[in-house]
């Protein structure tokens, strides 16, 4: 299989050995200014639709390259647009916002901020799942490709989006007229940092890489009472905890083994005392899946097996439980288009070597990145990873994840500048490479 790849990259047009030489020089002089702002966004996250200061910084920044552009689309989103001769449109996408988790990695530029998530609870505000790595190779490669104009044709359509941990953002930018207002996109690429792959280490997905992610919320309703007199209730924990048990069977017996999928009760909460029989009980699901068929067997048999449990237990019927998926929430499945995923793959290959780029299986997470492709199945889209994890640490754990802090982790602290340095190259290959002169 790897021998077919290299073949395929060889017959490829790719940079000369002095042109990639000198991209990862480039790159290394461009480095010390791209971490400036990297230690500047780590230090000053901001919360999902909340963006304003990191907008507004990068969208100087781009404006200083020449790019024409836009800010506040999808409410706080920017899109820098530059046209270079005729050929493809080009979509990049950098996610910039932060999550509520109070930042323990020690960095001397670790995270103070505080900010009031939108449940008006006051949290700690960090980059833990690393958007600030993205930003910022997001401005790296826009800064080579500015400087490479002479290689290649076509138009760059660069999108910083806000509000990918709520799920929110893609979409909302999409409704502001994303592919309406400026040049509509036949490729779409982007990247994550990751925690599974040593720092430096590419990992490219084929066809689904990233989940359907669905949040429900279910309020099972009871009639309360004195907990001596059982009899004279209708107990909602009794109830939820059976709803807990049956819906274990939806992915183990319902659902075709070969298909993935996921349902986890991730919150339970019910009662205030020992001796009393509470009059309802909330239960948090996270729901998985890639294919539509599959997210409808699972969310359809939630509703089913929950109101079956019901009937059940005898609730009266005013007092049914209540189903609710948060439609506002929900991430598609992110699918990386084959014919994209393997030139890139094998692009990455022959310029970084195999053992740095590298075909990687699909994971559960979800990713908002979707939307871009699924509002077009016609573009070529790709969303790759670069790892994050030290080197040294990954060695000491055996390569083992679950020994190492994972994204959204108060802990996870990705080898940045490795990170940075190998996106920003990456990415502007992957580009050039679509955006190559005819
Ligand atoms: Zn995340
Ligand atoms: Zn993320």
């Amino acid at each position: 299989m790897k021998r077919v790849l290299w073949l395929a990259a060889a017959a490829m047009t790719v940079p000369t050995p002095s042109g990639a030489a000198a991209l990862s020089d480039a790159i290394r002089a461009d480095m010390p200014q791209l971490m400036t702002l990297y230690r500047d966004l780590h230090a000053n996250p901001e919360l999902s639709m909340q963006e304003v200061r990191t907008p507004a910084k990068l969208a100087a920044e781009m404006r200083k390259l020449g790019f024409d552009v836009t800010e506040k689309v999808g409410k706080t989103g920017v899109v820098a647009v530059m046209k270079n001769r005729p050929g493809p449109v080009l979509l990049i996408r950098a996610d910039m916002d932060a999550l509520p988790v109070v930042e323990q990695t020690g960095l001397p530029f670790a995270s103070k901020v505080r900010a009031t998530a939108r449940s008006g609870v006051e949290t700690g505000v960090m980059h833990a799942c690393g958007h600030d790595t993205h930003i910022t190779t997001w401005l790296g490669t826009a800064r080579r490709l500015a400087a490479m104009k002479a290689q290649w044709s076509g138009t760059l359509v660069m999108v910083l989006q806000p509000g990918e941990e709520t799920g929110e953002g893609a979409k909302a930018m999409l409704d502001d007229g994303l592919y309406t207002r400026f040049p509509k996109p036949q490729f779409a690429l982007a990247f994550h940092d990751a925690a599974a792959l040593p720092a430096g280490v590419i990992g490219v997905t084929n066809v689904y890489a990233l989940a359907n992610v669905d949040s429900v919320d279910i309020l099972v309703k009871g009639v309360g009472g004195h907990g001596a007199y059982p009899h004279t209730t209708k107990d909602p924990i009794v109830l939820a905890s059976r709803i807990v048990m049956a819906l274990q069977t939806l992915v183990s017996r319902e659902n075709n083994p070969l298909d993935p999928a996921v349902v986890t009760v991730g919150s339970f909460q019910a009662g205030a005392k020992h001796n009393i029989i509470s009059d309802e009980a909330k239960l948090q699901l996270t729901v998985r899946s890639y294919k539509p068929e599959v997210r409808k067997l699972l969310l359809d048999g939630i509703r089913r097996t929950v109101q079956g449990e019901a009937i059940a237990a005898g609730m009266p019927q005013d007092r049914m439980p209540v189903v609710s998926i948060r439609e506002g929430e929900y991430t598609p499945a992110t699918f990386n288009t084959d014919a994209l995923s393997k030139r890139t793959l094998a692009l990455f290959q022959q310029h970084f070597g195999a053992e740095r780029a590298q075909a990687t299986p699909a994971v559960m997470g979800g990713e908002d990145f979707s939307r871009f492709w699924l509002a077009d199945k016609s573009i070529e889209s790709l969303m790759f990873w670069v790892g994050g994890t030290p080197k040294a640490k990954w060695d000491a754990a055996g390569g083992d994840p679950q020994k190492l802090p994972s994204l959204h982790s108060p802990f996870w602290a990705p080898e940045a500048d490795t990170v940075i340095s190998t996106a920003t190259e990456a990415m502007t290959l992957a580009a050039l490479d679509v955006l190559k002169k005819s």
